[in-house]
């Protein structure tokens, strides 16, 4: 089967009667009937178990190849992979030019308990020349890398940190498992938010961790459970439902977002455009290789901060807010939290799903 197929599939109520909706609802339970030895109930108590996790978490282990566990955002899937591998006196290795609070997440509790955290870029490869560093326990990768898009190459990054016993864990936000499949190029952990495109509609805050192994899993589980890090049972649903439209919402803002990258690289207002599906990327062949669709995010740089506030107030279709991976088109200046090293002038973009001849329009008249 497909993964367009398995993700509408898996939105379907298992062994339907007649009668039985065809979807599966929200349960909203903090208790279950248990009699006797919890053992032999199948659910007992809210924090530890819910219908509707069970049934995201299978549609997404279908789609990324290992068995999944949710939680009740991003940060909280980076965490479970953080917190039960990582001990004092261990290294991990992040990307410095990833997501911006997995660095602060790690420098500010975890550097403070005794963890040494190395970085080096995403591009070139550059994390590989870090693994060697006996200490390191947690490679962690994010390609492409939010917000600058560049890349490395998965599998052979993998490959060797694998060699040395180092756990490697991929954050495949920006990418989806629509789109890249990081346990099928051997990492232990494929990690996201699903806050993003896979629930694609900026209405939850989710996240998940996929395990290359069950023996993994039951560790991050465990993490869940006794953490509380849980995701509530609409927003799971929510989830559910939207995954069956992924396929296609991803598929066009891919199309839409590859368009208006060529649209800006013929600009003259515009410096520089970052996206992978560009022949002029730096990566642009092994994001053909490693990628099926480039996704829905770009960035691009305007001349300075004035540019870029000038086009947020005269573009009508490209609606200033932060994360990505909506319906409708989304941009901000990523430059005003401070955090990533980007030039005043950066722009992140998150293409939806509008026409995109309207877009080019609007942002051709804004950039104007
Ligand atoms: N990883 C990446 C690459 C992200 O972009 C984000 C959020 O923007 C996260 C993790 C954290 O996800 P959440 O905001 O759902 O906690």
């Amino acid at each position: 089967m497909r993964d367009e197929t398995r993700a509408v599939r898996y939105g379907h109520s298992e062994n339907l009667q007649p009668g039985d909706p065809l979807h599966p609802s929200p349960v909203f339970a903090a208790t279950y009937y248990a009699p006797g030895d919890p053992e032999n109930s199948p659910r007992n108590y809210g924090r530890s178990d819910n219908p509707n996790w069970r049934q995201l978490e299978a549609a997404i282990a279908e789609l990324e190849g290992g068995p999944t566990i949710v939680f009740a955002s991003g940060m909280a899937a980076v965490m479970a992979v953080f917190g039960p591998f990582l001990r004092p006196g261990d290294a991990v290795v992040l990307p410095s030019d990833g997501y911006f609070f997995c660095r602060s997440l790690a420098e500010t509790y975890f550097a403070e308990m005794g963890i040494t955290v190395l970085k080096a870029p995403t591009a070139d490869n550059a994390q590989a020349a870090l693994i060697d560093e006996p200490a390191v326990k947690l490679l962690w990768l994010e390609s492409p890398s939010n917000p600058e898009l560049s890349l490395c190459d998965l599998a052979a990054i993998t490959k060797a940190a694998r060699a040395k016993r180092i756990l490697v864990a991929h954050d495949n936000t920006t990418a989806t498992a629509f789109a890249q499949k990081p346990l099928a190029l051997g990492a232990d952990f494929s990690v996201a938010s699903d806050t993003k495109a896979s629930s694609g509609h900026s209405d939850v805050v989710l996240g998940h961790v996929s395990c290359r192994n069950q023996m993994l899993a039951d560790q991050v589980r465990n993490w869940r459970t006794l953490t509380g890090s849980i995701p509530g049972p609409m927003e799971s649903w929510l989830a559910l439902r939207s995954i069956a439209t992924a396929a296609l919402r991803i598929e066009r803002q891919s199309s839409n977002a590859q368009r208006i990258a060529e649209f800006l690289e013929d600009r003259p207002e515009v410096e520089r455009v970052y996206y992978p599906g560009l022949a002029s990327h730096p990566q642009h062949a092994l994001a053909a290789r490693q990628m099926t669709q480039f996704g829905g995010v770009l960035s691009f740089t305007l001349r300075d901060q004035a540019a870029a506030e000038r086009f947020f107030s005269t573009t009508k279709l490209v609606t200033e807010a932060t994360s990505f991976g909506g319906v409708s088109t989304t941009a901000e200046r990523r430059a005003r939290w401070g955090g990533d090293d980007v030039p005043p002038g950066f722009i992140r973009m998150s293409v939806g799903c509008e026409a995109v001849e309207d877009l080019i329009e609007d942002i051709s008249q804004a950039l104007s």
